[in-house]
């Protein structure tokens, strides 16, 4: 009776990947069970998760490599992957909460989170008007939550400042403000072919070993504006998430990354583990910790998953 019970659809959001084109369905094959999908194939899937009652979506674009820059310009054009899909999906599900992810590496040639400068170094200002210009074009689109996931000092206070000053007081922003440097995002980097073309992003990712850094960095963002603070990865710094609820009065989210979701599939593939009973194990392991929303790739599978 005293046990926190599972966590009902609503709680989650579903980290979904959109192709542009029509009539796609790609399977991603590191993180089987999820697909790279065109907007129509998208909205199919939408029709099934929202009869499940699943809270939200987190857009993910996926650039054509020939448009790609060192600016990351279709990040921010209307024409852009996200934009068209946002613009069907709240046409088709006005009530589902749609977040989108705010960053340039699926969109730069070099696969860097923001514009490299002669030195070849990541320049932080342009950056971040870069991302401002992202997050209100999607905003213009329908979004009804952007997350900003770059890393850039003051993202935060550019993008609320921008989508402020063209009329989207209400848009919330979700911030990725406590984000390590990860080995866990290995098979989301496949699903966005995102992966850096040279050098790495430990120079704006948080370091694993660092608690206070990674406590100030939330600190900072909730400061500069954030609507809802970030964990990610969330499965192995279940400490961090429950430190920072004693720290913020803000909602939290639990980002259940690419690598937790393969990790359990690949174990119960091998017959190490049943694989519905270490997901929601893991799930509520999240909500104690502190988790008020979970984003994870499992909410795309929640009947399968959770109610069987
Ligand atoms: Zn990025």
């Amino acid at each position: 009776m005293l046990d926190i019970p599972l966590p009902g659809p609503e709680k989650f959001i579903w980290p979904v990947f959109v192709v542009e084109g029509t009539k796609k369905r790609e399977a991603i094959s590191s993180m089987p069970g999820q697909y790279r999908l065109s907007a129509d194939m998208l909205l199919k899937e939408l029709s099934r998760v929202t009869k499940e009652g699943i809270g939200g979506i987190l857009v993910f674009g996926v650039a054509d490599k020939g448009k790609k820059d060192n600016n990351g310009s279709m990040a921010f054009s209307a024409k852009g992957t996200v934009q068209k899909a946002v613009r069907e999906i709240k046409r088709e599900f006005p009530e589902l909460v749609t977040c989108t992810d705010v960053c340039l590496c699926a969109y730069t040639n070099h696969g860097h989170c923001g514009p490299l400068d002669r030195s070849g170094i990541v320049n932080n200002d342009k950056a971040n008007q870069m991302l401002a210009k992202t997050a209100v074009s999607h905003a213009e689109a329908g979004a009804d939550c952007v997350a900003p996931s770059a890393m850039m000092d003051g993202q935060v206070v550019s993008i609320r400042k921008a989508l402020d000053k063209a009329g989207f007081n209400q848009t919330i922003l979700m911030s990725y403000s406590t984000k390590f440097a990860s080995a866990m995002y290995g098979p989301f980097r496949d699903a966005e072919n995102s992966a850096p073309g040279k050098g790495d992003r430990n120079g704006y990712q948080a370091s694993y070993g660092n608690i206070r850094q990674a406590l100030l960095e939330s600190q900072l963002d909730e400061i500069e504006g954030a609507d809802i603070l970030m964990v990610k990865p969330s499965l192995f710094y279940l400490d961090i998430l429950e430190k920072l609820r004693g720290q913020t009065n803000l909602p939290i989210a639990a980002y259940n990354v690419s690598g937790e979701y393969s990790m359990l599939i690949a174990t119960a593939d091998r017959g190490w583990g049943n694989l519905n009973a270490m997901v929601r194990e893991s799930t509520i392991a999240l909500c104690r910790a502190g988790a008020d929303i979970i984003i994870s790739y499992w909410a795309g599978r929640y009947k399968e998953i959770f109610r069987t």
